[in-house]
């Protein structure tokens, strides 16, 4: 079973040497009282839960999975148990209001617990974490009876949630669905059709489940303008049971632990959230939180693998050294320190990434200025494609590396490594796919407004920028870094051109305009991270050192991609289509 020791030295480095998180908290009036030793005690007690409660269960939640019986499903085996521990130890009301029995924590917290969770298992993740996706959306957009109701429950993790929109004609173009809702005269719905894929739509972990349902009043347009989001309870107020079944879970390549339920719902009643037809509006918190948990999860399976690899790779003993005797181990081949060093660049970026999105977001909620406010939550808008399309397709690599790193053993069952592989692949695919990823960045939130909100990346980078001129051991990352926004200038440039001059034209390199993006910020956070390594690092510390070293490996080895996407996006525009016309 692979082992976990949770990354505290790092994550102590990303918040406070990097992000200095306990003094920009202090200046919002809501998390004034939370202090460095509140976040750094909170990242050692979930670190611990996790590596004690939840990671023995994992194999066994691979093993034995989700149990479908007569429209109930068991969860796997120590999942009700560790459950309820999670609750008791008051996790899911973490960052809920204090007035619905909240601890009103940063969002912070919930992230640095999210990747603790993550690293250890992904399946448990999808069950006690979706409440905080699904208050998100409720806080946003349901009424205040809805409100008082349900977030209190959902802070207690006495009741779970699910998403429930995708259906078997309509994946990612939800505007494809036929869940159709029929009002009452007593102002609830009914909600009749069938949705597959929802994640934890049917569990023994809670009595009662809220799913949030996307459907179609009778009167609405075609299209996605014509949904409307519904709170549809497993049981109705009086403990009678709705009339929403669970007709069957998928069998999956992964993330056997998560129930992946075909729901059913029969006139099964429901309540508006929001307004009639604005559904995808009132769910887009719910949407945008389970995206930024995706990256989340990308990070905490790649951190569990890296982990592995390193273990691995200084027990393995194979081979000779360039100078000396073996059999050494493997950690002493070059090519060996590559993979480990590219796991290392992709994961401890990844951390740097999601923790500073998590503190933009407490930022936009809580700071007092309007502008910045608002500022930041363009900001956030902007990283969140990114977080999710960027982070989750790095982890494939990352895990990759580590079954390579880990030979014919990472290959077989019984190292568990495969088995991260497995859970990792759909991170890419759900909540929205890479490719759809791609297109929200580039049509919705960089050409969709001017550029607007990636001026506001370009701002803080140039200030930064600014600020290290005149330190010359810093030239060796700020010069890429600098080249590599030049590029993502031209490459905004040239596909907005693209775009006016055929609508969609630009859409054949996206993924790659996605990934040039991603490389920018992670050339950001990663020469502030080499900023703030290399006076300790001068100093005599090793482990900075090694931080040094990973951003060195990064800006030489892994961000020259940025220059082969700028080539595959600057290049003719190909008529792809005349490859699958018939011969
Ligand atoms: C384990 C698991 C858990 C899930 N959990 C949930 C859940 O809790 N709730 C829920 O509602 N759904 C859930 N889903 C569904 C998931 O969100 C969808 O599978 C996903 O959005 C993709 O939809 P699809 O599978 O129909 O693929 P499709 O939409 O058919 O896409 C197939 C391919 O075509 C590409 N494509 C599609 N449209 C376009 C386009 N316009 N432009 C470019 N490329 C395009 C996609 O990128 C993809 O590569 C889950 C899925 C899985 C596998």
């Amino acid at each position: 079973m692979p082992s976990f020791d949770p990354p505290l030295r790092d994550l102590a480095f990303v918040l406070h040497d990097l992000l200095d998180a306990p003094a920009v908290l202090a200046t919002l009036a809501q998390h004034a009282e939370v202090s460095a030793e509140l976040i750094d005690q909170m990242a050692l007690e979930a670190g611990r839960f996790a590596a004690e409660k939840i990671l023995p269960l994992n194999p066994g939640a691979d093993k034995v999975g989700c149990l479908w019986h007569d429209g109930k499903v068991a969860t796997p085996p120590g999942f009700v148990q560790a459950y309820d521990e999670f609750c008791e130890l008051g996790w899911p009301s973490m960052c809920a209001d204090i007035a619905d029995g909240g601890q009103a924590l940063p969002r912070l917290v919930f992230s640095l617990v999210g990747e603790m969770l993550s690293s250890c298992s992904h399946a448990f993740v999808m069950y006690a974490a979706v409440n905080h996706c699904a208050a998100e959306c409720l806080r946003h957009s349901a009424n205040e009876a809805l409100r008082r109701h349900w977030l209190p429950l959902l802070a207690s993790g006495h009741v779970t949630s699910s998403m429930c929109m995708t259906e078997a004609q309509a994946g990612s173009d939800i505007g494809l669905l036929s869940t159709r809702a029929t009002a009452t005269d007593d102002g609830r719905f009914l909600i009749t059709g069938n949705k597959i894929f929802a994640s934890g739509a049917e569990h023994d972990l809670t009595p009662n489940i809220m799913h949030l349902v996307l459907a179609r009043l009778a009167s609405a347009p075609a299209g996605s303008r014509g949904l409307s989001l519904f709170l549809v309870p497993k049981l109705l107020e009086d403990g009678s049971r709705n009339t929403v079944h669970c007709d069957g879970i998928e069998h999956k390549m992964g993330l056997h632990g998560s129930a992946t339920c075909s729901m059913r719902f029969e006139q099964a009643q429901g309540w508006l959230v929001g307004e009639p037809n604005q559904g995808l509006r009132a769910m887009f918190p719910m949407m945008n939180e389970a995206r930024l948990l995706s990256g989340l999860q990308a990070l905490g399976l790649s951190e569990q693998a890296l982990q592995n690899s390193l273990n691995y790779a200084r027990e393995r003993r194979q081979g000779r050294p360039a100078s000396g005797q073996g059999p050494c181990p493997i950690i002493e081949h070059p090519d060996v320190q590559r993979m480990l060093l590219s796991q290392k660049a992709w994961t401890e970026g990844a951390r740097a990434f999601v923790h500073w999105v998590a503190l933009l977001l407490d930022i936009a909620q809580w700071h007092d200025d309007e502008v910045v406010r608002n500022d930041t939550a363009a900001l956030v808008e902007l990283l969140t494609p990114l977080v999710k399309g960027f982070l989750t397709e790095n982890a494939q690599q990352s895990i990759s590396a580590a079954i390579q790193i880990h030979g014919g053993h990472g290959y077989i069952a019984e190292t568990g490594i495969e088995q991260l592989a497995r859970d990792a692949r759909v991170t890419t695919i759900y909540e929205g796919t890479t490719g759809i990823q791609a297109q929200d960045l580039l049509l919705r939130k960089v050409l969709g407004d001017g550029g607007r909100r990636l001026a506001l990346l370009q701002e803080r980078i140039q200030a930064w920028l600014a600020l290290q001129a005149q330190d010359a051991h810093m030239h060796e990352f700020v010069r890429p870094l600098r080249a590599a926004m030049q590029t993502l200038t031209e490459a905004t440039a040239l596909l907005a051109q693209r775009e006016t001059a055929q609508a969609g034209s630009s859409l054949a390199v996206s993924t790659h305009y996605l990934r040039l993006a991603g490389h920018v910020v992670f050339a950001f956070l990663w020469a502030q991270a080499a900023a703030a390594a290399w006076k300790p690092a001068q100093q005599g510390s090793a482990w900075h050192n090694a931080k040094l070293t990973t951003a060195r490996f990064y800006f030489l080895q892994l961000l020259p991609e940025s220059s082969h996407l700028m080539a595959s996006i600057a290049a003719e525009p190909l008529n792809m289509e005349a490859a699958f016309e018939a011969a």
